[in-house]
Parts: structure tokens; C-alpha cells; sequence
């Protein structure tokens, strides 16, 4: 469509990024040639490929709904029993405090298989219209200057010598995964201050998180209603995670992942060493983990990274890992390339009908770095507290608040694409934008001070949350087209809730750290939530009591007895 070059887009590397982008643009713009250049041959294997196993409603719905393969998903892939969290030292999961869910929720997520999907996704995009040049190795990417084309340089990955083959385009997209071939070439690597490290290796056969309690604890096995292994189940500990991914149809994914100042990777870089640290975290394991076949190992320093640039005017652009990568504890990573994979094809449309410019692109690039650091930042500001339950279960139930009715709903309804609207929901979502740096330092101080005053034993965060549950459902996508008013209608809720939570959690953390101030700050009533902390001496400066909102003593009421629910003191154990 675009004249004198070979193609309109070419795509380097097709993973989980390239080839869904491929689909992608395919679908919204069926003129255009797109070529994929693809290092690895079919067959793909199965399990044993890359990591990315676990997605969240984002991704899951970006996979479903955009790229269009809900029915293969259905059919080929698991459905996962959303996120769970185990947190104990080791003495038996039945009694760790548990967080996850019972049954599976109203929007479905999956558990991938990477091999099988990707193989499914070449299918889907070639069916699309892409073409896909597998076995080849992108050696070079030139970026024209001004109008002129790019050139693409690749060349057959075999043993023999091949001549390298250099083809033009319009647009190039870097979807190289890891390998950041543009990142690099054009010195664009951005590094987070603290390094994190993950391991970890799949095995043939199902490592069960229910057989790795005996079947005579029966209250614990009767409370899910649906067998654990389906969820993301996530061993948690100061530091770092144990994570047990299932894979279709019957592999497990299983994984460390630390930050790098509490606990060093020589700990656990080789396979033995990895699997004598999970079984010391979760000894129901064994036998199992030593008995079923392991199909890979891999040790991966230093995972994230971020990028000064992700998108430009001069027509390139890169997607997935070879943009940036946040860190696994969410899930996130499919998040992220639906979000970028978004912004691209929106860039080539509006480039199409020659309103593509500058101003947006800044927007673009600001929009998605920001969402991306500041996930990296809040997931691992929380690794030195990963072991204390009570304040990490209501930062999950934070993040999901601020997740589900303010975050999503801007992938769910396009907003993200649109600067104006995009703008307006900023401008409202401010407040509450600053208070998650609050109540992450909050988090942060009261973990160094922590008494003990709350247990649990578990919590269901669908069943037991339900005003949560309500945001969850009232901010899902629709079939139908989004309508602005009421999108803005949900997400003020949502943003309302938000500020009522961070009163509760004030609350509870002052129950706990500062007990003697607690009635003090309630008759203050209604707070700046900003200017939460648990340093009584600048509670005046910072302006902690000279809110700037409507007070709600009621809702915050309400919020407070759902919340304190979850929660017992030591004294009331076994109530
Ligand atoms: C420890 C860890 C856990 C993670 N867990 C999750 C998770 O649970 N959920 C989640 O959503 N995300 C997770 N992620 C992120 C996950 O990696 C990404 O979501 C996803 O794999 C990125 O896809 P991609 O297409 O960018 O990269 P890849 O899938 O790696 O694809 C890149 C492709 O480029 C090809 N390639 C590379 N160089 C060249 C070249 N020179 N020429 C041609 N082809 C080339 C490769 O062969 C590859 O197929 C995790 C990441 C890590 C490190």
C-alpha cells in the first residue's frame, strides 16, 4: 500500500509479540504486506520454550478479543484459577496464609503453553495474510532518514553460508524479544537500580499444589472449589517467589524469582540447587519435583529493563520484551503487548491517511513507559515484605482496586489511544496516582515496623471483596461500543473506592504500628490520603488533615467492616 518498498511493515522476530502484531494489523488494515522474520523453525516445542505462561485479564482479553483466538484458548489452553499466594516458612501449605480465589472468575484468563500458542499464532497470522520467514536471523536494521525506506537485513540461521537477504518497508518493528536488536543499536536500554534474577525449568506431569497437602486436612482441601493447580500459584518469601504454572496439557512451569540484594543467584543456578531451595519452601513437593521428568533449565540475570524510547515519528517502533519488561509477579508481560502492540497499529492507520505526527508519539512513548516503570516500581518495591501476609494481601488488594477500575478499563475501552480522552482520564485519576506512591511508602514503613496485631487464614479476593467484585465486573468490556459517559461514570467509582480503601488500610496500619494514635486520626475524620504515612510528626506539615474531597464517613464504614473481616487479631485465633 505504501509505494516503493517490498513491504508496508516488517516485523523482526515473531514470538507472542510479533506474531499477534501481525494478526493484528492484518485485521485492521487488510492492504497492508507485513513480513515477519522468525529465528526459530517449526516445530516449536512444547513447554520446554520460553517463559510468559501466565496472563491476567488485560492480556488475556487482548489474546481473546483483539488478535481474536478466545476459541483456541478455549479448546487448546487452561483456564486459570486467577493468582494465588501462599505465605508460610515451609511448614506445610494448609498452614500458610492463603490468598487466591475459589472458583474461576467472570472474565477468563489463561494459562499458556508458549510452544503450542506461538505454533497456533504462526498459523493465524499466515491465515491473516502476514508472511513468515522462519529459520531466518535479522542481522541488521537500517531506519531511513526522513521519507526514505528502512532496510532489513536478514539471512537463513542454517549451518551453510546463505547471502543475506535486505528487503525495504515502511515500518519496522523490533519484536526481537530479549535480543532488543533496535534497544541496542540505538543505545536505548534503560536499567532499574536494583537487579532481579529468576530460574526456573518445566517438568513433564502435573506438580500439584493440592497433593502437596496430606488428603486428612480436609477443611483446607474443602475450601477451593476448583483443584489449585490451575491458578498461578505463587510460594512466597522475604525477597522473592516460588512460582507453579500449569501448561496444557499436563507440564508444569516452575520458577524462582529474586531480588538480587536478598538473595544472591548462586543459590539456585544450577537444577538441583533450584529444586532443593522449592522444596524447602514448599517440602510437599516431594517426592514429585524429584521424580517427574525435567524437560528444560534456565537462569535469567537481571530481567528487567525499560527503554528511553519505544516509538517514533521516523517509523519504528518496539513491542514486547524487546521494548521493556516489568517483572513476572503480576503477569503482566502480555499486559504490556497488547498496550504497545495497540499504540503501533494505531500509529500505522493514522500514518496511513497521513495524520501521523510528532505530538503523538511523544504521548505514545510517555503513556506506555510510565505505565511500565511505574508497574516495575510498585512490584518491586514490595520484594524486602513479600513474606509478611497481612501487608502484602492488602497491596494486592490495593493493586487490584487501582488495577481493575482505573488501569484495564482504559485497555478494555481504547482510551489509552485517544490523547484527549486519555488526558481527561489522567487529570481525574491524579489523585489517586499519587496516593499509590503513598501507600506503597506506607506499605514499605510498616513492614519495617511490624507488630503482629492481624492473621488470616484465607482469603478469597473475589468472594470476600465484594465491592471489589463489583468494580471487577462493572468495568469488564462489553460487546458493545464503549460509551464515554458511562466509562467516566465507572471510573469515577472506581477512583472513589480507591480513596476509601486508603483510608481503611490507614486505619489498620495504625491499628497495628501506632495503636495509640488511632483514635486520634479517626476523630480528625476525612484525610488527604496523599499525605498518609506513619510518621506522626509530619502529619500536620504534609497536610494530612486538610483534605481536598468530599468526605464519606459511610462508605469508609462499610469498606472498614468488609475489609477487617479478612483479618483476625492473634488473640481471636480459632474464633
Ligand atoms: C522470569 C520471567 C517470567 C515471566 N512471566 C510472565 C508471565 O507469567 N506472564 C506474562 O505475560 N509475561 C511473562 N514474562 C514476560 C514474557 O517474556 C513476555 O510476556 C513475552 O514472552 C514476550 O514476548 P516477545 O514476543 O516480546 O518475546 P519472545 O516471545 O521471546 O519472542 C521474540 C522472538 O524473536 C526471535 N528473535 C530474536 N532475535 C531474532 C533475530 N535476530 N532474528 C529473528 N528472530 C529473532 C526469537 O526467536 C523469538 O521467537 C516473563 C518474563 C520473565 C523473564
Amino acid at each position: 500500500m505504501f509505494t516503493d518498498v517490498d513491504y508496508d511493515v516488517v516485523i523482526a522476530g515473531g514470538g507472542l509479540a510479533g506474531l499477534c502484531l501481525a494478526k493484528q494489523l492484518r485485521d485492521a488494515h487488510p492492504e497492508l504486506s507485513v513480513l515477519v522474520a522468525e529465528r526459530e523453525r517449526s516445530p516449536i516445542p512444547l513447554s520446554a520454550f520460553k517463559v510468559g505462561e501466565s496472563s491476567v485479564e488485560v492480556g488475556a482479553h487482548y489474546f481473546a478479543s483483539v488478535v481474536g483466538v478466545r476459541d483456541y484458548l478455549e479448546e487448546h489452553q487452561l483456564e486459570k484459577l486467577g493468582l494465588r499466594y501462599f505465605y508460610g516458612n515451609g511448614e506445610g501449605l494448609h498452614q500458610e496464609s492463603e490468598f487466591g480465589v475459589n472458583r474461576f472468575l467472570p472474565a477468563k484468563s489463561y494459562q499458556l503453553n508458549r510452544g503450542s500458542f506461538e505454533e497456533h499464532l504462526r498459523v493465524v497470522a499466515i491465515e491473516a495474510g502476514a508472511r513468515l520467514e522462519q529459520g531466518v536471523r535479522v542481522l541488521d536494521i537500517e531506519i531511513g532518514e526522513q521519507e526514505a525506506p528502512h532496510r532489513v537485513t536478514y539471512q537463513l540461521d542454517d549451518e551453510g553460508e546463505q547471502e543475506p537477504v535486505t528487503v525495504t518497508c515502511r515500518w519496522v518493528v523490533d519484536a526481537t524479544g530479549r535480543h532488543r536488536l533496535l534497544q541496542r543499536k540505538l543505545d536505548l536500554t534503560k536499567r532499574y537500580p536494583k537487579p532481579h534474577n529468576s530460574v526456573w525449568f518445566r517438568l513433564e506431569g502435573v506438580l500439584d499444589t493440592d497433593s502437596a497437602v496430606d488428603a486428612g486436612q480436609t477443611a483446607w482441601h474443602d475450601r477451593a472449589q476448583e483443584p489449585r493447580w490451575n491458578s498461578t500459584n505463587h510460594f512466597m518469601f522475604e525477597g522473592g517467589w516460588v512460582w507453579a504454572i500449569p501448561l496444557a496439557p499436563d507440564h508444569t512451569s516452575v520458577g524462582i524469582v529474586v531480588s538480587d540484594d536478598l538473595h544472591p543467584v548462586t543459590k539456585f543456578n544450577r537444577l538441583e540447587k533450584a529444586i532443593d531451595f522449592v522444596v524447602d519452601r514448599v517440602p510437599g513437593f516431594a517426592p514429585a519435583i524429584r521424580e517427574l521428568p525435567v524437560l528444560d533449565f534456565r537462569v535469567l540475570k537481571n530481567y528487567s529493563h525499560s527503554s528511553h524510547q519505544v516509538f517514533s515519528q521516523d517509523r519504528w517502533a518496539c513491542v514486547g520484551d524487546a521494548a521493556v519488561f516489568a517483572d513476572p509477579y503480576y503477569s503482566v508481560g502480555s499486559n504490556l503487548i497488547g498496550y504497545a502492540n495497540g499504540f503501533v497499529t494505531e500509529m500505522i492507520g493514522r500514518d496511513k491517511q497521513g495524520s501521523f505526527d510528532e505530538p503523538f508519539v511523544r504521548y505514545a512513548n510517555r503513556w506506555f513507559l510510565s505505565l511500565a516503570e511505574g508497574l516495575t516500581q510498585n512490584i518491586q518495591g514490595s520484594y524486602a515484605f513479600h513474606d509478611n501476609a497481612v501487608i502484602m494481601s492488602l497491596k494486592t488488594v490495593w493493586d487490584y482496586y487501582v488495577g481493575w477500575s482505573f488501569s484495564d478499563p482504559q485497555f478494555y475501552n481504547n482510551t489509552y489511544l485517544d490523547e484527549p480522552t486519555s488526558t481527561t482520564l489522567s487529570a481525574l485519576g491524579a489523585h489517586a496516582v499519587a496516593t499509590q506512591g503513598t501507600i506503597m511508602n506506607l506499605f514499605k514503613e510498616w513492614a519495617r515496623s511490624y507488630r503482629g496485631a492481624f492473621e488470616f487464614d484465607y482469603i478469597d479476593y473475589y468472594d470476600d471483596l465484594p465491592t471489589l467484585a463489583r468494580l471487577f465486573v462493572q468495568n469488564l468490556p462489553s460487546d458493545e461500543a464503549p460509551d464515554f459517559a458511562s466509562v467516566l461514570t465507572s471510573i469515577r467509582d472506581g477512583l472513589d473506592r480507591i480513596e476509601e480503601l486508603a483510608h481503611v488500610i490507614f486505619y489498620l496500619a495504625l491499628e497495628d504500628a501506632l495503636p495509640e494514635h488511632l483514635e486520634a486520626v479517626r476523630a480528625r475524620g476525612w484525610l488527604n490520603v496523599t499525605a498518609l504515612s506513619l510518621n506522626p510528626e509530619r502529619w500536620e506539615e504534609d497536610g494530612l488533615f486538610n483534605p481536598k474531597s468530599r468526605p464519606r464517613p459511610d462508605e469508609v464504614k462499610v469498606l472498614e467492616a468488609e475489609m477487617r473481616a479478612l483479618y483476625r487479631t492473634p488473640s481471636t485465633a480459632g474464633n
